[in-house]
């Protein structure tokens, strides 16, 4: 393929992460936005506002909605973000073993301090007295004094008496109950499996979908992780698992969790019920360490712009949150019922990304960090560890416009990722499903070009190619990586700096 021909197939390949460049004046947004589709956001017009307003992440909750559904979202999305120009991956979050109430008579019920209540196993209410759960062993499993918390910790009660085929409980902080939200028994050791039946048929119905990652629910050890793994790589699928980390079992076994898994979610709903809140903020930075020391995407979940689902402004609090969240190295920021389920699902994804954007302004000349010591368990390096580091601190040492990494896999450019460079990275890889996984990595912006197979034309024209995309000027420097000879499949152990003519 001759330089010319070389630059008509970059050019018309330019389409998605590109613009994502050219978003900002000041650069690109490396904290990335997780957006989950409901009723709010699954018309085509909202959803095209989200993607505007730069949701990177689709999320598809299975805790809600049938597959018809997801299926439309998933359409959507895909030709929203390809008429848009965008890169949108999707993100299918398995419910897991979560035990929710059932269907309400009324849709909701109140609860009442002090009164008491009856548990019983079931999907749907009949009686306004017993509250039906969704979970079959729950007397078998629950002692009396064991605290019984609904609605993400909101509704507290405590089991007053086991009884033959339910269990009696007083309410101790009340307040409005809906259909299907959420149980938690934080006292209790339950004996639910990884998995649930529900799970593995969706699991099966995710794949068919080509959805980028898969979220497991309520990990418990590392073992769960191969387990689902075990079953992708069963049903002919390649596709990375995100560890929701919600137990107290997931952060005694975190820093193998992160290891075997592809990404990691502070799932911050859950784990505040399971542990108590005054603990979630800590455990969210130690979920964050382990993820950077294994180089794995870490999401920060639940509650960022919770006041937003009702009013068109966040409070300070919900806003230092999500600047908190930046500040302490996440690679995306998750939105849940603010876009599933809100009245102003846009203006909560233009809201985040404000104040990522101030943040990651005012923070640019901070120190990244190559100070820390993110390969504490290993002797030696591997050449390409080596290399990913040394790129990226190149580049910022000579405040290079762009880092551009040729890459198969994609492993490379999360190698980059995990050292937070203050250049961008730019993957170039011929496939859109490695674009696509990129997306939650902080920092990098990937494009599909089938040129990566032709490396010395790539090298040789890559500084013009970058100019006649508008991504880089005259006089600006580039920093390239690659495996070469590319078409040996080498892992990266290039670094090539270069001026734009
Ligand atoms: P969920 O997970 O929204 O699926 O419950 C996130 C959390 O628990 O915070
Ligand atoms: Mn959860």
């Amino acid at each position: 393929m001759d330089s010319f021909m070389a630059q008509q197939s970059l050019q018309t390949q330019q389409a998605s992460a590109l613009s994502e460049f050219r978003h900002t004046t000041t650069g690109v947004r490396h904290t990335k936005i997780v957006g989950t589709l409901g009723p709010s956001s699954s018309d085509e017009g909202t959803l095209r506002e989200l993607i505007r307003a730069g949701l990177n992440v689709a999320r598809l909750n299975f805790s809600h909605g049938d597959h018809e559904t997801h299926r439309k979202n998933a359409d959507l999305v895909r030709r929203i973000a390809r008429e848009e120009g965008r890169t949108v991956a999707i993100l299918q979050d398995l419910q897991g073993p979560k035990i929710r109430c059932g269907k309400l008579l009324n849709g909701a019920m109140t609860i009442l301090s002090g009164a008491s209540y009856i548990l019983e196993f079931g999907s749907e209410q009949t009686d306004p007295g017993i509250i039906p759960i969704d979970y079959r062993e729950l007397v078998k499993d629950v002692s009396v004094g064991h605290r019984v918390m609904m609605d993400d910790g909101l509704l507290v009660f405590s089991i007053d008496e086991i009884m033959g085929n339910n269990v009696r409980v007083t309410a101790a902080e009340g307040g409005m109950l809906k259909s299907r939200k959420g149980v938690n028994f934080p006292d209790s050791l339950l004996s639910l499996p990884a998995m649930t039946e529900k799970d593995s048929r969706d699991l099966l119905f995710g794949i068919s979908l080509g959805v980028d990652f898969i979220a497991l629910s309520f990990v418990q050890s590392e073992a769960d992780i191969h387990m689902i793994k075990k079953m992708i790589k069963a049903l002919g699928a390649d596709i990375p698992v995100i560890a929701k980390i919600e137990k107290i079992s997931a952060m005694n076994d975190i820093h193998q969790i992160a290891r075997a898994a592809d990404g990691l979610m502070v799932a911050r709903g859950d784990l505040g019920v399971e542990a108590s809140v005054e603990r979630v903020p800590g455990y969210q930075r130690q979920i964050l360490a382990a993820a950077a020391a294994a180089a794995k995407p870490a999401i920060i979940a639940t509650q960022m712009l919770e006041s937003m689902i009702e009013n068109p402004r966040a409070t300070l609090a919900e806003i230092a949150d999500v600047a908190n969240g930046v500040l302490d190295g996440a690679d995306c920021l998750m939105l849940s019922g603010e876009v599933a389920s809100g009245k102003f699902p846009v203006e909560c994804v233009q809201t985040m990304a404000a104040i990522i954007d101030e943040v990651e302004q005012w923070t640019f000349r901070r120190p990244v960090r190559y100070a820390m010591d993110l390969n504490e368990d290993d002797a030696r390096w591997e050449d390409h560890e080596a290399v990913a580091r040394a790129a990226c601190e190149a580049a910022d040492a000579i405040e290079a416009k762009l880092i551009v990494c040729l890459t198969l896999t994609g492993s490379i450019a999360r190698l980059m990722a995990r050292w937070r460079p203050r250049t961008p990275i730019l993957a170039i890889s011929p496939r859109r499903d490695v674009i696509e996984k990129l997306a939650i990595v902080w920092g990098v912006y990937g494009l599909q070009s089938p040129l990566f197979y032709n490396t010395d034309v790539l090298l040789a024209d890559l500084p013009n190619l970058l100019k006649n995309l508008g991504l880089v000027n005259s006089g600006e420097t580039v920093v390239i990586t690659a495996g070469i000879p590319i078409n040996q499949v080498r892992p990266t152990n290039m670094v090539k700096i270069n001026r734009i003519p």
